[in-house]
């Protein structure tokens, strides 16, 4: 059974089933699998003609093998993917000779997070029914985590879910996707605040759980759960072997926010997957690039984009990076993380650590203007219209590949019609919503308004907590 550990090596092993249900580690690290499953490539060869959901079960079972029955799994990846809008639920689409686009907005909510968070629903109904219990989901967003979120509990019947997010301050598309969706056990909380406010109150109720009066557990649905990043790591063999994997190798353009995605792309090439370069694509909030160019890490405020998704300061998943960089010195990694977030001083990490990433990772920044031009560009070409984040992925795809001849592919992470700000400034007209969602603008729609004071929003959660 695999068993997980921690970053900062001084929390207990877990299960698989106990860190789907954790946040952080109780020393504030991240979980991580003891032992990186292996599969040598003629194991991957042999996968060639696998539909995604069979594929997806050889990839995920090692990971939750000992507390999910494979049987099981199957069916729960079956159901999730099996509703994805496109058959092949992640189609590749080529853009140029040896230049490919994944696109992973194929889910209910037109964003790549519905990978995860769709079987994640699954996974935490699965576990919750056997244990007879019930948690509670709590979590803050500026967009895409919340709907994903909300879209893939909504069926659980062992989960509240109460999700965070600034007051006026996400797309209409984005707030709709996750007002109207239906069901006794999902609240939105429309705060009077910023983003950050918001993530602050959830930090601050994981940190002490003690308004839940001790019947309920907070579970996180961020990228810092081991599960999501789990579920990611399939589409890259997928992407892989439809392009003629494992036999030649791949190279990957992912657009970063909190490195949750790209740290999948990691873990396939841990795994046994040929990947040759990894491309961290950052808009101006850029604290990875400047990390990786200059060894310099300094946290800056953070701004916000026509990328909104990937509008953050710090990259949490980072760490699980540096884990490995340090050898997986727990000790050494907890003196580091609590230098960086003291956010005061600039933090230098070890050159040779930072060599060993720079053999496999390249960064590249880009300006909203270059986005917008990269938009344009790649319609010019190909007729083909890229959300602002994907267009990130490309533009650093075209400006840090090594190798002509490798297969770059660029995460195609969202549909352009959840970013009108984005599309309309490159001058286009919005595409049409896709048809599960095109009554969205006129579906009824519900959420509360509270101030930003953690004891209204708690006393919120709680009362409506223990309704049943
Ligand atoms: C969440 C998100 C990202 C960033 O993904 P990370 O895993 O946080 O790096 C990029 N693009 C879109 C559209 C997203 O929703």
């Amino acid at each position: 059974m695999m068993k997980y550990i921690s970053t900062r090596g001084n929390a207990p092993e877990l299960t698989f089933e106990d860190v789907l249900l954790t946040g952080l580690a109780t020393d504030g690290g991240l979980y991580v699998p003891k032992e990186v499953p292996q599969f040598s490539l003629a194991e991957i060869e042999s996968w060639r003609d696998l539909p995604y959901t069979e594929l997806a079960h050889k990839v995920i079972y090692p990971f939750v093998e000992g507390c999910v029955d494979s049987d099981a799994l199957q069916t729960m990846i079956n159901e999730v993917y099996g509703a994805f809008g496109h058959k092949a639920v992640a189609p590749l689409q080529q853009l140029d000779n040896n230049e490919y686009v994944l696109e992973l907005f194929h889910g209910p909510t037109l964003a790549f997070k519905d990978f995860a968070l769709q079987l994640l629903g699954r996974l935490l109904d699965y576990v919750l029914e056997r244990r007879n219990e019930k948690v509670v989901i709590m979590g803050a967003t500026s967009g895409d985590t919340g709907s994903a979120a909300i879209e893939g509990t909504k069926a659980c019947r062992n989960v509240d879910i109460f999700i965070l997010h600034p007051y006026g301050k996400v797309s209409e598309v984005q707030r709709r996707q996750m007002t109207t969706v239906v069901g006794d056990n999902i609240f939105n909380i429309a705060i009077k605040g910023n983003f950050d406010q918001a993530q602050d109150m959830v930090k601050a109720s994981f940190g002490d759980q003690s308004f839940l009066r001790g019947e309920r557990k907070l579970v996180a649905v961020n990228s810092i759960n081991w599960a999501r990043i789990m579920s990611q790591i399939v589409y890259y063999f997928y992407s892989s072997l439809n392009l003629g994997g494992p036999l030649r190798p791949m190279a990957y353009s992912v657009p970063t926010g909190n490195f949750g995605d790209i740290f999948a792309g990691y873990m396939a090439k841990k795994m046994g997957l040929p990947i040759e370069q990894l491309i961290i694509a950052t808009n101006s909030n850029d604290v990875l690039h400047r990390l990786m160019s200059q060894n310099l890490y300094e946290v800056h405020p953070l701004q916000h984009t026509i990328t909104p998704s990937m509008d953050i300061a710090v990259s949490s998943n980072f760490e699980r990076l540096l884990f490995d960089l340090y050898d997986r010195d727990g000790a050494a990694l907890a003196d580091l993380m609590a230098k960086m977030n003291k956010r005061t001083e600039s933090v230098e990490v070890s050159e040779d650590k930072l060599g060993k990433a720079r053999a496999l990772f390249d960064s590249f920044a880009v300006s909203e203007d270059l986005t917008v031009q990269t938009m344009q560009e790649v319609y010019k070409e190909t007729g083909y219209l890229l959300d602002p984040h994907t267009a990130i992925g490309v533009k650093a795809a075209r400006e840090c590949r090594r190798n002509p001849r490798i297969p770059m592919i660029t995460l195609g992470t969202a549909h352009p019609v959840k970013f009108e700000d984005a599309v309309l400034r490159a001058g286009f007209d919005m595409p049409k919503l896709p048809h599960h969602l095109s009554d969205l603008m006129t579906r009824e729609e519900r959420l509360e308004v509270l101030p930003a004071d953690l004891a209204t929003v708690q006393e919120f959660i709680a009362t409506n907590t223990f309704k049943d």
